[in-house]
């Protein structure tokens, strides 16, 4: 029996579906101005585990994730320039060139990171007709009303604003930022959409003239299109709680009448050196840049896997470099199961399938999960546990069926004689003696080597 995390009750609380079997999904996705740094991936490897755990449990997965590709402000809220808008102009090119290149960015990280793809992905800008509409029921409905420069949504209409996040109104707008837009009712108040400017890019028609949605009406009406009234999960960050899921909730509860999610979950924020991840600081690190240092995708996905989604996890190069040779010396131990034919007794794999279920059903406690599969890797050499691991990689997706020999078996030392060929074979190649090297490699390889030339010496091998 699954058990998660509920932001709006803040309560563990058992999973139930509203169809049997199947779980319907909305995942708050990037907005594609710049490249997904690590903290904003923590986010979506939290997803993804949400996803397995689902999966393993038997579920299958209707999931929508948007594509912000518009709307998103500079403040999050609704002053400043399109975060689309301000990278296009300074990169010189249209918004959509620079939605496609981030997108294709994040979804190629996506797949580095064994993040699965939801089933549907929806871009804002492929969804303005169906915006308009929502906008346009809040209006009729009396939620929604007009200012010079847009529609906004009356919170004080709305009985419940400030549920998820247990604001009061005055907490609310003591929150708010210093108020430009003297029309507004509350200050609290937001945009369902924007009258644009003459020299705003993007813009459409709309029946308040030409202008853009807000960055939360696209949540509200592509999750209604692809998953109806009500559905099963929400997810995003912590930072949404406030303000954008705060604002969802609203428009959503507001046009439909109705509890529109009934579980919402959020992961916590990844910091670097204890502090947050700022351009400034120059700490926003991508994938890329993990990889051009020597760390691979997947070991960043396992430091991820090792702290609780609902936890602040500090990303740190020390925690890095532990994290790849946790992951390393993970799949180096699978490789003698994988290599064995012995077999381990039925009970004992129970125990720690049993254990593992256990663990991820209990909020997703992964950390927890990846301790049970460090004892069972430890058993003595046995196909099941092989085997067993990567039913557990089923959720985990470190990738474990790419398991790698160790760089040398502990428990098989090369042989002094192949060892001393190796020795003669090195100093005949630095005296340029290519025929006496050629013999002196066939010879190790008669006696089980392979021997590897790189820059800095040479690597044997056991064929
Ligand atoms: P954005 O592209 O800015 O809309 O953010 C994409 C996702 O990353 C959102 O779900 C945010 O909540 C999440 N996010 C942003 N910063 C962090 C962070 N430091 N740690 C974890 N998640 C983050
Ligand atoms: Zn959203």
């Amino acid at each position: 029996m699954l058990k998660v995390y509920n932001t709006l009750t803040r309560k563990k609380e058992e999973f139930k579906t509203i169809k049997p079997g199947t779980a319907t999904m909305y995942s708050c996705g990037p907005t594609v101005y710049n490249y997904a740094h690590i903290g904003n991936l923590r986010t979506y490897i939290f997803m993804d585990m949400l996803r397995r755990v689902l999966k393993y449990d038997g579920y299958k997965i209707k999931g929508v994730m948007n594509i912000t590709d518009v709307g998103h402000l500079l403040s999050d809220g609704d002053d400043g320039e399109d975060k689309m808008e301000k990278a296009a102009k300074e990169q010189k090119k249209s918004p959509k060139e620079i939605a496609d290149y981030y997108a294709d960015v994040f979804f190629r990280d996506l797949e580095r990171l064994n993040i699965g793809k939801p089933e549907i992905i929806a871009k804002a800008t492929e969804h303005i007709p169906d915006m308009i509409k929502y906008v346009q029921d809040l209006v009729d409905k009396g939620y929604g009303y007009e200012t010079r420069d847009g529609i906004y949504f009356d919170i004080e209409k709305f009985d419940g604003y400030g549920k998820l996040s247990r604001l009061n109104l005055d907490e609310q707008i003591a929150g708010a930022r210093v108020e430009v837009n003297t029309e507004k009712r509350h200050p609290a108040d937001f945009a369902l959409w924007k009258k644009a400017e003459k020299n705003h890019i993007m813009q459409w028609q709309s029946p308040w003239g030409m202008g853009y949605p807000g960055w939360h009406i696209e949540c509200s009406a592509m999750s209604r299109k692809y998953l109806g009234t009500t559905f099963d999960i929400h997810t995003g960050g912590v930072d949404h709680i406030p303000v954008h899921h705060e604002n969802e909730i609203a428009q959503s509860e507001a046009r439909e009448g109705v509890k529109t999610v009934n579980v919402w979950m959020h992961g916590e924020f990844m910091l670097v050196d204890g502090g947050k991840m700022s351009k400034s600081l120059k700490n926003t690190y991508t994938i890329d840049q993990l990889t051009e240092r020597g760390y691979s995708p997947l070991a960043f996905r396992y430091f991820c896997l090792n702290a609780h989604y609902r936890k602040k996890l500090n990303f740190t190069f020390e925690g890095m470099d532990a994290a790849q040779t946790a992951y390393d010396r993970l799949t180096e131990s699978l490789y003698k199961h994988k290599s064995s034919a012995e077999r381990t007794n039925e009970d004992t794999i129970k125990k720690y399938e049993t254990q593992f279920s256990e663990a991820v059903n209990d909020d997703l406690n992964l950390p927890l999960a990846l301790g049970v599969l460090w004892t069972m890797v430890k058993e003595k050499p046995s196909k099941d546990v092989y085997e067993t691991a990567l039913r557990f990689d089923k959720v985990l997706g470190l990738g474990l069926q790419n398991v790698r020999a160790p760089e040398k078996a502990d428990d098989e030392p090369i042989p002094e004689q192949v060892s001393l060929l190796a020795q003669q074979r090195y100093d005949a190649r630095k005296q340029k003696n290519w025929a006496e090297s050629d013999r002196l490699r066939d010879e190790i390889k008669e006696l089980g080597y392979t021997v590897t030339d790189g820059k800095d010496g040479y690597e044997l091998n056991k064929i």
